[in-house]
């Protein structure tokens, strides 16, 4: 007896631009624009209209062509400038009007940006839709910063975490996250870093834990503050830190001594004009 396989090519979605897809859902990185891919660059360029999020730098927004219309549709915490709800109704109808948009959000669509939410209605109304990934902020902030989220013998993994409380508490298993071998990174966990580090330390982390506070990461006005857990609280209070800040708890935080690229890099800087104006006047 012979068996017969019928083999079938697997079908490959076509991953070249498309002009099938009317909104794209962008992630626009964490500030840099040098950051962008040449992907989301390009649905900016060609959108009839831009709807961005607050995070989006103002760099990134002077990349919209001056002829582009473009809307705020912002979430300042605790100020839901359009309510989600709204704003997916809106994305749909301007698009079933031949509208192509680019949705940009900080970051990455899809890592704490609401990016799945607005696929699924936009899908749920059968219009044509691309997610466009972007440099989420713990990859971004941390590289900016000199802190790699993995390191050999320091960290096995990294975890991400929403710090954001719903109904006034946070969900989350603090008696599993304290004892990972993990770098963990807290998105939007500012207001919450009280009860992060307590619980930490509760559930047996660690307080000396080496930790960072990354403000405006890959921004100009990028500020990392770093000391050990038990003392996150006090800092951010100290240099009144705001947000969008990204907090960093694991060993690797440790390596920042040595890979603060950005600092070295003004350092050399500096040497240089020095060096180049002690031979001018020589
Ligand atoms: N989708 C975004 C995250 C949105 S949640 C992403 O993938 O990065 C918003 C939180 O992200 C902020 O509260 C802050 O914790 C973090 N964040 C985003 N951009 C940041 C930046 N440039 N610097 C520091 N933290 C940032």
């Amino acid at each position: 007896m012979s068996i017969q396989r019928i083999s079938q090519a697997p079908q490959k979605p076509s991953i070249q631009p498309t002009n099938a897809a009317v909104v794209d859902l962008v992630g626009a990185g964490p500030g840099d624009p040098e950051l962008l891919t040449l992907k989301a660059l390009r649905s900016i360029e060609q959108a009839d209209l831009v709807l961005y999020d607050r995070l989006v730098s103002q760099e990134i927004l002077a990349l919209i062509p001056a002829g582009t219309k473009s809307i705020y549709v912002g979430k300042a915490k605790a100020n839901h400038c359009i309510p989600q709800q709204q704003l997916n109704l809106f994305m749909v109808d301007k698009a079933k009007q031949g509208l192509r948009i680019c949705r940009l959000k900080g970051g990455d669509p899809f890592v704490f940006g609401r990016g799945s939410e607005e696929l699924q209605v936009l899908h749920q109304h059968n219009v044509p839709a691309r997610v466009i990934p972007g440099i989420t902020a713990a990859s971004g902030c941390t590289s900016y910063a000199g802190i790699p989220l993995t390191h050999r013998g320091l960290a096995t993994g990294c975890s991400f975490i929403t710090g954001h409380k719903q109904d006034g508490k946070l969900d989350i298993d603090w008696a599993q996250l304290a004892q990972l071998d993990h770098t963990l990174v807290f998105y939007m966990g500012l207001s919450s870093l009280p009860e992060i580090s307590q619980q930490l330390q509760h559930f047996g982390k660690n307080g000396h834990t080496p930790a960072a506070l990354i403000e405006n990461g890959c921004h100009s006005q990028q500020r990392v503050v770093s000391g050990q857990l038990h003392q996150l609280p006090t800092l951010a209070s100290e240099h009144q830190l705001q947000s969008p800040t990204l907090i960093v708890i694991g060993e690797v935080v440790s390596l920042r001594e040595q890979l603060d690229w950005l600092s070295n890099l003004a350092h050399q800087q500096d040497q240089i004009e020095l060096e180049n104006s002690a031979a001018l006047s020589a």
